[in-house]
């Protein structure tokens, strides 16, 4: 009791002589308009090293006008689109938010849900467009950053994303939003849910500008030859439908001079014009709606997929990865512009960072004498099950391989619990296939076990009870997981989801409203934009999983 009174009587001491009324009033007014979240799916960290000096836009002004976190990257194993855009919104870590994976074994109903799939909610395309499913936030177990700015700031807030994907624009907006718009990619429809409603400028741009405008483009190279860092030829090979693997790369769909079609869109999106659309989509929106203008701060997030389905696809020593990222540099450039004219220079705050990075391509890799490969999970789960066969059970006995989780099929986890003996042969069958570095169990997961190595403390990051499979395969360095009936040979391209380096380490860049630019070489995560933007906005999240990024905060002086 004392000591609280104590404490009163301090704070009561600061506040006599403390901020002059009109200090007090600046301070509380002195907020962004704009907070701009900004995604670039599968941007590995060092691609901002390795290229900014062909960068003369968007992306070289964040690197010379922002604040650089050098070495951020995320502390935990599934490196994948959902789980890293959850993070991001929310500031915590996928044992907080849940979103464990894009998708994963569900338990209850025996089948395999996407992160967004959402039962009680009807996908709504725009334009006249087709579409199908229900997509929403509902898995996402805590609020995004957008949410708590909206309700705890008078509720003024404008929530728009957008992206190529919903699980990208949907975990970015929240569990609601004005304007969460991504595309179906099969249709080439763009596309909203009931979670969140239309909005008319959306249906405004898209009837303006239709997809199918960009139908029989071509990409060809942007930079000059000599600036491409990598032999074109290197291995990547291209598994986009209709196109070879060294550019050009035309838009046209499965047969040269037919009409837009499922493949014309699947090229779109692996194609620099996504990003150009997605950026005068953004555009639109601050005009239409005047993000920035209301006196409340609105919140707009963009998330490019492009770069991941390109990275996928030709790997990240490829022309492609370099050409698409100075194309973005521009397209970023012209979006900054715009909020300049628009919002204020310094009215508004960006962050731009990855969901995630990427693996080089395994026969790129094996190249260089290293053992690297792709661990076919069919055969994966076949070792596994027969080696099961002596003790009985009923078949099948695993239910599902998903990426790197194995959950078995319903009372096989318990029974095995039971018997150590079998629990050992499942172990060992899959500790003993090639390319597979560890098996962690669920129970070393969940129950706090303290963590041996950097690699399961991150799968311990990564547990969801209920949502994370029975057991954890981690592959080699440089193993990529396939899934694919066909088995591993077919494998071309190359992947993440892992808790190696690669796939973990990604840009942050902050800039703008109370960023002090430079470069920052403390330990950072994804996680920490959240929360430093919170501090920006008077915002308070519910978790601490992330870290104000105070040393590249801008202190006003004490009077
Ligand atoms: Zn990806």
């Amino acid at each position: 009791m004392v000591r609280v009174v104590v404490l009163l009587c301090a704070a009561s001491a600061v506040w006599a002589q403390a901020p002059k009324p009109e200090v007090a009033k600046r301070t509380a007014a002195a907020r962004p308009k704009l907070v701009v979240m900004l995604v670039v799916d599968q941007m590995r960290a060092d691609y901002v090293d390795k290229f900014q000096s062909q960068w003369k836009g968007g992306l070289k002004r964040l690197v010379d006008e922002g604040a650089w976190f050098r070495v951020a990257a995320y502390p935990y194993a599934a490196t994948e689109t959902c789980v890293g855009h959850a993070t991001i919104s929310t500031g915590a870590f996928p044992a907080s938010h849940g979103m464990v994976a894009n998708a994963w074994w569900d338990r209850d109903n025996q089948k395999m849900v996407t992160c967004t799939s959402d039962p009680n909610v009807k996908n709504l395309a725009y334009a006249g467009g087709t579409t199908k499913g229900g997509d929403s936030a509902w898995r996402m177990r805590l609020p995004a950053y957008a949410e708590e700015l909206k309700f705890q700031t008078g509720g003024g807030t404008r929530i728009v994303a957008f992206s190529l994907k919903a699980r990208a624009a949907i975990t970015l907006a929240g569990h609601k939003a004005d304007a969460a718009t991504w595309m179906d990619t099969a249709t080439g429809a763009w596309v909203t849910s009931s979670a969140y409603g239309t909005m008319p400028f959306v249906e405004d741009f898209v009837k303006r500008h239709p997809v199918s405008e960009d139908y029989g483009k071509t990409w060809a190279p942007f930079l000059s030859e000599g600036s491409y860092l990598y032999d074109e030829s290197a291995t990547g090979v291209g598994t986009v439908d209709g196109w070879g693997t060294m550019f050009p790369h035309a838009l046209r769909g499965k047969e040269t001079g037919s009409a837009p079609d499922a493949t014309f869109f699947e090229q779109w999106a692996t194609s620099p014009f996504a990003d150009t659309y997605l950026t005068k989509m953004a555009e639109a929106a601050v005009d239409s709606l005047g993000l920035g203008k209301s006196g409340a701060t609105d919140y707009l997030g963009v998330s490019y997929s492009t770069v991941d389905y390109v990275g996928h696809t030709f790997g990240p020593r490829s022309w492609e990865i370099q050409d698409i990222l100075a194309r973005l540099d521009k397209d970023l450039g012209e979006l900054f512009t715009h909020l300049d004219q628009k919002v204020g220079r310094g009215n508004y705050v960006v962050a731009l960072t990855a969901d995630h990075g990427v693996a080089p391509i395994p026969a790129d890799m094996q190249k260089t004498g290293f053992d690297a490969g792709v661990l076919s999970l069919p055969e994966l789960k076949d070792r596994m099950e027969k080696a099961l066969e002596p003790f009985n059970y009923t078949k099948p006995t695993i239910a599902r391989m998903a990426g790197n989780e194995v959950y078995f099929s319903p009372g096989i986890h318990e029974q095995l619990r039971q018997n150590p003996a079998a629990m050992k042969a499942v172990l060992d069958a899959a500790q003993a296939m090639p390319g597979v570095a560890a098996v962690y169990r669920a129970e070393e997961l969940g129950n706090g076990t303290t963590p041996i190595s950097q690699a399961r403390k991150a799968a311990v990051l990564s547990y969801f009870p209920g949502r994370s499979g029975d057991l954890y395969v981690l592959q080699q360095p440089y193993w990529l997981t396939d899934s694919s009936a066909e088995g591993s040979k077919r494998y071309t391209g190359t992947g993440h989801g892992t808790p190696y380096y690669y796939d973990q380490r990604v840009p942050i860049l902050l800039m703008g409203f109370g960023i002090k630019a430079g470069e920052y070489f403390e330990a950072a995560t994804p996680a920490d934009i959240a929360p430093t933007f919170g501090v920006l906005t008077g915002v308070t999240l519910a978790t601490h999983d992330g870290r104000v990024l105070s040393e590249a905060l801008q202190k006003r002086s004490a009077k």
